[in-house]
């Protein structure tokens, strides 16, 4: 067999597929629109889904409740921008009544204003992204995005108990002479911040590709600029990243998706905000569970697994904001 859902004994049954890979966790987009423009990301003049083509709350509930009671442990909200969706709290609500674990990554830039929602329904962990501490440079990264908004909202969120993790993507001469400005940062907060590799992901990569910059290098380049010395942490075996920390108190994590793929342990599936799932960041095909009834479940699941493919596929056209990141 290709892919299959595998019974099990008294849990849910599990999401596997033909090579033992275990499928727990759901990235759920919201929507492929977002207020920023990063520059790798999404184009200037991005054109985004009619917002009557978007999966409605209900359908959320539906969707990811068939793919929890099928093993899915971690539901991960995520866009484009999951906070420019005008339903955003309707569908978190729903989601969090879900038995799973509920996360969200966001740019952070409208999100203080729903901390207290989030920890009430009890979506405690966020990935917040910030590519740049530098104001200036940070506006020029999203084209729009305020750094002084986005860190008040992680102070904020700190204050408030979140589990919290920064991302940054790390480009040359863009903001890879920041690596031990980022580990200070997280030395003094206590927060991760976890340096991800440019992807061959969307239209930009074509042009900007020349921007990337290896883990390897990173972790060089993160010594010389903070003098830190890096101790590895165990992380889960199907951990997207490498984990170090430090004796001041830092937290630094890789996300080495183009030198060190991850794919053999990759435990994610992603659902657009149109409905389709998708099992692998790298393949723009899927398969629509708009609509589908509970029970051809087990007859389209099969058919998605089988598009993951065992190993990285060189680059992806489509991006990541439409994707769902
Ligand atoms: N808007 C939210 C945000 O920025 O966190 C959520 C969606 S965004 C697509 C999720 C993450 O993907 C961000 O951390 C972003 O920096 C990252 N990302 C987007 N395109 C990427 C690429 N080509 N390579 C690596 N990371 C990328
Ligand atoms: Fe928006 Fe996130 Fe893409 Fe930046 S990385 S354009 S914040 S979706």
């Amino acid at each position: 067999p290709t892919s299959a859902v595998l019974p099990a004994s008294a849990a849910p049954p599990r999401l596997a597929d033909a090579h033992g890979r275990v499928l727990r966790k759901l990235r759920v987009s919201l929507t492929d629109a977002c207020q920023y423009r990063c520059f790798y990301c999404m184009p200037e003049h991005a054109t985004f889904s009619r917002p009557e083509t978007l999966l409605r709350p209900d359908e959320y509930h539906a969707i990811c409740g068939e793919l929890v009671a099928r093993g899915i442990e971690e539901l991960r909200i995520t866009g484009g921008e999951p906070t420019v969706r005008p339903e955003f709290r309707a569908i978190v609500t729903l989601l969090a009544q879900l038995p799973a674990r509920l996360a969200l990554t966001s740019n952070g830039q409208l999100l203080e204003r729903h901390l207290e929602f989030l920890k009430d329904v009890g979506c405690t962990r966020l990935n917040i992204s910030v590519d740049s501490l530098d104001p200036g440079r940070f506006g020029r990264i999203t084209h729009g995005g305020d750094l002084r908004t986005v860190l008040g909202c992680i102070d904020r969120a700190a204050a408030l108990g979140f589990r919290l993790k920064v991302n940054a993507v790390v480009f040359r001469g863009i903001n890879d002479d920041e690596l031990g400005d980022f580990a200070r940062w997280s030395a003094a907060t206590g927060i991760e911040v976890r340096f991800l590799e440019y992807m061959k992901i969307g239209p930009e990569h074509a042009r900007t590709f020349e921007r990337f910059v290896a883990a390897d290098e990173m972790i060089a380049a993160l010594r010389t600029q903070s003098g830190f010395d890096l101790r590895p942490v165990a992380v889960p075996h199907d951990s997207t990243s490498f984990v170090f920390d430090t004796p001041e108190g830092a937290r630094l994590g890789f996300i080495a998706s183009e030198s060190k793929p991850f794919c053999g342990a990759c435990s994610r599936l992603r659902l657009s905000a149109t409905g389709v799932l998708r099992a692998c960041l790298m393949r723009e095909d899927g398969l629509s569970l708009r609509g589908v009834a509970p029970d051809a479940y087990d007859g389209i699941l099969p058919r998605v697994l089988a598009l993951k493919p065992t190993g990285r596929l060189h680059h992806v056209d489509q991006a990541m904001h439409e994707i769902g990141g």
